[in-house]
């Protein structure tokens, strides 16, 4: 199959936003730094050269618009982020925006005007990296961004406030609790983005629709037994926190694993007092349980803990369940999505509808409109790594589904 040269310039493009960063050897490009100055500018250029008026917001994130063929119609957002993790891959985020700046790029070069306004949105932080604060970009967008924050300092104390300043922005707070837009203002949001996962590969597909957002619990669990001298507690007397944490860890995995779809994880252990001469006294695990409907995930994280005190309780130590923190599913909408089903089917594509496992701008944006979400497969589900990898095929189709999405919703 042909590939069309829209994809070819998006993976060019990808390659070339890939080479500013922030730290010579690899890929970092955090919240309001030279490197997004860089990004911002290329991409900016780009954005003019397809028929769209550009601004940089204050905080810099850029929205590239293309009018509608008639005053006074909505917007139809597309878009994604610029800004990426440390020692990122080259797509998380800016695969997104240059496939919605394509499909826009196609429009224009056939003179298209549609009955809707399209923005491009590049957002200028998702992945929270520089304020450990994730979506900043989407939240300013939806006046949903605490003015706390701007108080809030990086590794080398510049505040938030300050940064935005320095990158020509306006931190006013006054300003970052009121929407770019009203709600009826907005057709919907939809974005591309790389699956982060490998379900598309294993199917064998291009592309896959995401049905929800998944919600995600994060506890946190501590065992508290009893620490003791190695060489003289006998075997039948202890109560080894760790030997108590290590059997729920095990039960997580088959709990998790017997209810379909439910992912749990533990990441993250410490063992007090931590001496190879020492039974372990106490021990701290995270606990992250993740699932597309909310009332599963609630019944996933009640068995856990269920789980936890028997485990405890036959063991005699004691239990601590700290819930840290709950996000609610957000669902894709069914309308727009059943539009991306359509541009599959249409292009002769089967069917995966999938729930993202990680976070996206949509939660944010959901809050003042409907999203969807399109999946694009990469190679071995790698991201978050230097080894991200997409096909130009792949994006071909991306690309062939987000236009016809937008020509469908059209009509
Ligand atoms: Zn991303």
């Amino acid at each position: 199959m042909s590939v069309d040269t829209s994809a070819r310039t998006v993976m060019e493009r990808c390659e070339i936003l890939a080479s500013y960063s922030e730290e010579p050897d690899r890929l970092t490009r955090r919240f309001a730094t030279r490197a997004m100055q860089q990004v911002n500018e290329t991409v900016m250029a780009w954005m003019h050269a397809a028929g769209m008026t550009v601004e940089q917001d204050n905080i810099g994130n850029l929205i590239g618009r293309y009018e509608a063929s008639h005053a006074g119609a909505k917007t139809l957002l597309l878009g994604s982020h610029l800004d990426t993790v440390r020692d990122a891959g080259k797509y998380d985020g800016p695969l997104g925006v240059m496939v919605a700046l394509a499909c826009v790029e196609r429009l224009f070069a056939r003179q298209k005007r549609l009955p809707f306004a399209i923005e491009v949105l590049a957002f200028a932080d998702e992945e929270g990296l520089r304020y450990n604060n994730a979506y900043l970009g989407s939240k300013f967008m939806t006046g949903t961004l605490d003015p706390k924050v701007l108080h809030l300092t990086d590794t080398k104390g510049i505040t938030m406030a300050e940064a935005i300043r320095s990158f020509g922005g306006n931190p006013d707070p006054d300003t970052l609790q009121i929407a770019r837009w009203r709600q009826d203002e907005l057709l919907g949001y939809c974005e591309v983005h790389i699956e982060q996962g490998p379900v598309l590969e294993a199917r064998n597909l291009p592309v896959g629709v995401v049905t929800a957002i998944s919600g995600q619990n994060r506890l946190s669990v501590s065992f508290t037994g009893e620490a003791g001298h190695a060489g003289t507690v006998p075997m039948s007397l202890r109560h080894d926190a760790l030997c108590a944490a290590a059997e729920f860890v095990l039960s997580v995995e088959t709990l998790a694993g017997s209810l379909p779809g439910v992912v749990a994880t533990v990441g993250q252990v410490t063992v007090q007092p931590g001496a190879s001469n020492v039974i372990p006294g106490k021990v701290v695990l995270s606990l992250d349980v993740r699932h597309q409907d909310n009332a599963v995930r609630e019944l996933a994280s009640d068995q856990l803990e269920e789980l936890a005190r028997e485990i405890c309780d036959t063991r005699g130590v004691s239990l601590g369940w700290q819930l840290l923190q709950e996000h609610k599913t957000i669902p894709c909408a069914p309308g727009l999505t059943r539009l991306l089903e359509q541009a599959i089917e249409e292009m002769g594509y089967p069917l995966l509808s999938l729930p993202s496992g990680a976070g996206h701008d949509g939660v944010t944006l959901s809050e003042l409109t409907n999203i969807a979400m399109l999946f694009v497969r990469c190679r071995d589900g790698i991201s978050h790594n230097p080894a991200e990898s997409v096909t130009v095929e792949d994006v071909d189709v991306a690309l062939n589904v987000l236009e016809r999405f937008v020509l469908l919703y059209s009509v």
